[in-house]
């Protein structure tokens, strides 16, 4: 079947692209130039029209990229045409006039998977590429799309068809043992090199996914210390509601900041504090579960009332109850912890260091500090994060099959130094292949597909 699809976004624009792809794409195109076919990967002006009426849709520019050398592998085509909603309307009824059917989402990037174009790490790595609104998102991506991800785990699979070999050669020579326990015992050392690549691959702090989804970052503390102006200033906008009025803010309220290319999300939680009605109270707790979740807890006082809204040391039995649900709050959370001291434009100053050494001073209101406190956060995540171009695991999915492959890899080792029959080895070892090969879709795969390409939008 020949699909096409609006592969430009939605919408009125300057131009919008048009993709076909399938075994009519050639015969359609032709009809729709009037017998003039352009030469192929070669951008040709033609006037467009309905390939039955003969009623002149649009003068475009229209690419002819038969397959298989192309993204899909098949024959496809490419229609630039003007960005209006009734053009765009015009010549996508005029395809499905002649049969074609608008595309499912994901659909070209999910043949280009099934004519070998590009494994599922690829593949997902365009979906990223696309969805990447920072330079390291972009860079990370962009690694992932051009096969990053997928040499590292083709060679992984190559370690383990090695060892594979091998148990299977023992099990060939079963009835002579001598030569069956050299081989099986040539298998171990390669699942124990494997095991421990992948042990390492896994401790990698969760860089891809927290790039990928974006570096967390929750503003806690006490009501009225200035988190919601914080996160105004931050975001440029009126993204959280300042009052005067204590425990104003009762929702999670989110921005998204590109610091330097690094994607951060922030979050303004309620202030912590006795809470007084239930309401406020569900905001507390979704305060305590947001910095809990975050990668930076950036945790807010005031410094303008003395050091009266000041942490409690760790262990320290005294301050106000809302001071210890702060420092519950942040002891909590396993993530970074940067003590923010607000409204140092209110004198008078704070003693250096009365909030500790590390305390970032700013003001809110004026803005002062903020740059400072912007370049901690950046350094947090350069530091921590790296600037996304070394192959990391970027999804839940290959944690989980990296993790299965391990466990097998493990069974395996434990099984071979418990004398286990080798064909209980083999076993574990074909596991471990299969959990390696769903990563790249090499097999077993179908169950993961839909999954995977429907993150895609249509046009893709
Ligand atoms: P939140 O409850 O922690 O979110 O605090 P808000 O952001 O709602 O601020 C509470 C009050 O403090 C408002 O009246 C703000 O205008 C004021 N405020 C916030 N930051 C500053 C600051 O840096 N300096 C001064 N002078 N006032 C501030
Ligand atoms: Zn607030």
């Amino acid at each position: 079947m020949t699909i096409y699809a609006l592969s430009s976004a939605p919408g009125r624009a300057g131009i919008a692209v048009i993709r076909i792809s399938g075994r009519a794409s050639r015969k359609t195109l032709y009809a729709l130039c009037n017998g003039r076919l352009p030469a192929p990967r070669v951008s040709s002006f033609r006037r467009l029209r309905h390939p039955t009426s003969r009623e002149m849709l649009d003068e475009a520019m229209v690419l002819w990229l038969p397959g298989p050398a192309n993204f899909t592998g098949e024959d496809m085509a490419e229609l630039y045409v003007h960005g209006g909603r009734a053009v765009v309307t015009a010549v996508m009824n005029a395809l499905a006039d002649v049969g074609l059917r608008l595309a499912e989402p994901g659909e070209f990037t999910r043949r280009a998977f099934g004519n070998g174009k590009l494994d599922l790490t690829e593949a997902e790595g365009l979906a990223d590429l696309i969805n990447a609104d920072t330079e390291i998102q972009r860079r990370q991506a962009l690694a992932q799309h051009s096969g990053a991800m997928r040499a590292r785990y083709e060679k992984w699979r190559r370690t383990l068809l090695k060892a594979m070999a091998y148990v299977e050669a023992s099990l060939d020579f079963s009835d002579e043992a001598d030569i069956a326990d050299g081989a099986f015992k040539e298998a171990v050392p390669e699942a124990r090199l494997l095991a421990a690549e992948l042990e390492r691959a896994l401790a990698d702090g969760r860089r891809g996914e927290i790039l990928r989804e974006g570096i967390s970052v929750a503003i806690v503390g006490e009501p009225n210390v200035g988190k919601s102006s914080l996160l105004n200033a931050l975001a440029g906008r009126e993204a959280a509601i300042v009052y005067d009025e204590p425990g104003t803010t009762r929702d999670v309220i989110e921005v998204s900041l590109d610091l330097d290319g690094y994607p951060f999300v922030l979050r303004d939680t309620a202030g912590i504090r006795e809470a007084a009605s239930p309401v406020e109270q569900e905001g507390v707790r979704r305060a305590l579960a947001a910095a809990e979740a975050a990668d930076v807890v950036l945790a807010m006082v005031d410094g303008s009332c003395g050091d009266a809204g000041a942490l409690p040391a760790e262990g320290e039995a005294g301050g106000t109850p809302s001071g210890e649900g702060i420092a519950a709050a942040v002891t909590s959370s396993s993530g970074v912890k940067l003590i923010v001291v607000n409204k140092v434009d209110l004198a008078p100053p704070p003693a250096p260091g009365s909030f500790g050494p590390e305390a970032i001073y700013i003001s809110a209101k004026t803005c002062l500090g903020l740059d400072a406190l912007k370049a901690a956060l950046v350094r947090f995540a350069s530091e921590s994060y790296g600037s996304g171009e070394a192959p990391t695991i970027t999804r839940v999915r290959h944690r989980q099959e990296i993790g299965r492959a391990r466990a097998a890899l493990v069974a395996f080792l434990d099984g071979a130094e418990a004398g286990e029959a080798p064909e209980l080895a083999a076993e574990h070892l074909r596991e471990a292949a299969d959990a390696l090969g769903r990563l790249t879709g090499r097999l077993d795969v179908e169950d993961v597909l839909g999954q995977i390409f429907g993150e895609f939008c249509v046009g893709k």
